[in-house]
């Protein structure tokens, strides 16, 4: 049976056809306890890259979209938001998954909690590199011009992203790679809530802030590069839920 009170958040299962255990968790996640819940939220990097809707019909792409579309079918309500990773993700997807794409950031009632909810990379602000390169990718002149490449020139640019990703992170202090204290301040006063959501950095966490005199609070969701895992949400407060290493 569907239960209203719950909704389950989770981000950064970076799904690709050759991390298959990641893959399968997610499916049985999508066909178990998701099932058994309002609403599900994606926030970011669903998938290790996404090239284009006219790729969704490839193996792994269609597996997920079954579940997705399974999962929304049977009344649970599903909503994403882009990561760096999966920022081509367009209402094609989104139509063949019945799903609902949301805006990042986005201010929304999460089981009666206004909750703030971000993939996490534009809280990031002291990686100016990556800041730069964000706003490029995400502007419709260069995304008209990625998409209009034939879909295998767009996979083999995308890998090679992905690898060049790599290789700036692992030159990159740990520090620039985490959230700013002043880019949190910022979310929380610019939406007024007390509860912000987001994943990206791979530090899963609980954080307390304190915000014009009011108490905040900061969950940082797990990447599915490790075993994974999401938060449960209910009236009764946040669950943090990881899957066994
Ligand atoms: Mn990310």
């Amino acid at each position: 049976m569907l239960s209203l009170n719950a909704s389950l958040l989770l981000s950064d299962v970076h799904l690709s056809e050759e991390r298959t255990a990641q893959v399968e968790r997610f499916l049985d996640l999508l066909a178990g306890p998701a099932r058994d819940c309002a609403e599900l939220y994606v926030l970011g990097d669903l998938f290790e890259y996404w090239v284009g809707d006219d790729d969704a019909d490839a193996p792994l792409p269609a597996r997920v979209i079954a579940g997705l579309r399974a999962l929304t079918a049977g009344g649970t309500r599903v909503r994403l938001l882009h990561g760096n990773r999966d920022f081509l993700l367009g209402p094609g997807f989104a139509r063949l998954a019945g799903l609902e794409l949301l805006d990042d950031p986005v201010c929304l009632d999460v089981q009666g909690v206004p909750t703030i909810l971000m993939h996490g990379d534009l809280l990031c602000t002291d990686d100016v590199g990556y800041q730069t390169l964000r706003a490029q990718v995400r502007s419709p002149a260069w995304q008209a011009t990625m998409l209009a490449q034939p879909l295998a020139v767009r996979h083999r640019i995308a890998r090679g992203a992905t690898a060049e990703s790599g290789r700036a992170k692992a030159q990159k202090s740990e520090e620039i790679m985490d959230v700013t204290d002043a880019a949190v301040d910022a979310v929380f006063r610019r939406f007024g809530a007390r509860r912000l959501i987001h994943g990206h950095t791979h530090r899963p966490g609980h954080h307390l802030y304190r915000v014009d005199g009011s108490d905040c609070e900061r969950w940082v969701l797990p990447d599915w590069y490790g075993p994974g895992g999401y938060l449960r949400v209910t009236p009764a407060g946040i669950e943090d839920i990881r899957f066994p290493g």
